[in-house]
């Protein structure tokens, strides 16, 4: 008996781990409406609160008034506009790289770069706890392909002894799920001194991290020489979508020749690339976002620890609450959601086993009133589940 899918769905929902989309009716916005009711949403990534932002949306309509709507062709071809050239421009600008090349989405630039960069006899070096697009793009590179404990050198340093070829080492800027950051300081001494290179996919990062916004590399002050592949993606602060690939002139050069998700796919439009040139601009200027963010942060992190909530080593807008089992993560996501607010439990196999969580998020649009509910809701609905026997 050949696809029998029913099973496949029943096992996945017998072990609490079926997924299901809520559907937003709403714009993007801490304030949401799904599935008809309101809430108060702490689950986007959108931490700047740029998605829709009126300056974004003013400049999306002007794109499509000297664009129009689609790409119509791939970059190589004749889908390559001055729009999408001129966030290039800026991209490299922003991080004080010499090029920057524009993508479709961020899982497209992992993949991109990193087959585009290394095939059999090479070897790839991940962090055991990076974003699912590394790890696709890792076996899909066809090099020989490991996993580094998690922000260890040590561990990195061991593998490097048995690698072989090109090394690439590739590790989240801002782990995804967890919120903690990358030692790169540390993990790229160790790889330089292997000759190694590092790729750094700061998708969390850019606009949270540094003081205009830069990221992990802008935080820790490194340069093209320690991370000579930085990628970042435009879906989350810069609240539109997309992603781009930074680095040397020759770096950017080698993939629009060989990264086969940059050549085999439209251009996105290039409205919203005109989009992100303006998020890039309030990014970059309005630091009052970052700032707030920070004091968000600092309060829901008091707030949580009288209350005996587990959190994770986290300094950015990702504070996830551990709970462990998914059943439990599951039945406080829907306690929450009874009290108007909206927290997806993320279970296996997003995080490891043992380790559902509810990822919070917190974005610049939140208030502290906001936060401050979040607890309240948090108390009351903790308060209502058995005991955890963990
Ligand atoms: C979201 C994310 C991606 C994927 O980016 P998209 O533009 O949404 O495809 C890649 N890497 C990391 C670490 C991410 O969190």
């Amino acid at each position: 008996m050949s696809f029998d899918l029913s099973a496949r769905l029943a096992e996945r929902r017998a072990a609490h781990l079926y997924r299901q989309r809520p559907l937003l009716e709403s714009p993007q916005g801490v304030q949401v409406t799904v599935d008809g009711q309101q809430l108060l949403a702490f689950c986007s990534n959108d931490y700047l609160g740029l998605a829709s932002h009126p300056q974004v949306a003013e400049a999306m309509q002007e794109g499509v008034r000297r664009w129009g709507v689609g790409g119509g062709a791939s970059h190589l071809v004749v889908g390559h506009s001055t729009a999408h050239h001129a966030l290039e421009d800026a991209l490299a600008e922003f991080t004080g790289r010499p090029r920057a090349l524009l993508m479709s989405s961020g899982y497209m630039a992992n993949l991109g770069a990193i087959t585009a960069l290394v095939g059999q006899g090479d070897t790839v070096l991940q962090d055991r706890l990076n974003h699912a697009s590394l790890l696709d793009a890792g076996l899909l590179s066809g090099a020989r392909f490991s996993r580094y404990l998690h922000n260890d050198p040590h561990s990195l340093a061991q593998r490097l002894t048995r690698a072989s070829g090109n090394t690439l080492v590739v590790t989240d800027g801002v782990f995804s799920m967890d919120g903690d950051l990358a030692e790169l300081p540390a993990l790229c001494r160790t790889a330089r001194s292997a000759g190694a290179w590092v790729m750094v996919d700061d998708a969390h990062g850019f606009g949270c991290l540094g003081d205009s916004g830069g990221g992990i590399v802008e935080h820790f002050g490194l340069g093209l020489e320690e991370v000579p592949v930085l990628v970042g993606t435009l879906g989350k602060s810069f609240g539109t979508a997309g992603a781009f690939i930074a680095g040397s002139e020759e770096l950017i050069e080698t993939l629009i020749q060989f990264a086969r998700p940059y050549i085999y796919t439209t251009s996105q439009p290039p409205a919203l690339a005109w989009a992100t040139l303006r998020s890039l601009r309030l990014l970059r200027e309005e630091s009052w976002r970052r700032e707030h963010l920070r004091a968000l942060i600092s309060r829901f992190r008091a707030g949580a620890g009288e209350l005996g909530l587990q959190l994770m080593d986290s300094p950015t807008p990702i504070q996830p609450l551990l709970i462990g089992d998914s059943e439990r993560a599951l039945q406080l996501s829907a306690g929450l959601r009874r009290r108007g607010i909206l927290i997806s439990a993320i279970r296996p196999p997003t995080v490891p086993r043992g380790t559902a969580r509810l990822r919070v998020t917190l974005s610049a649009a939140h208030e502290q009133a906001d936060v401050d509910r979040l607890l309240e809701a948090l108390q009351q609905t903790l308060a209502e589940l058995p005991e955890s026997h963990q």
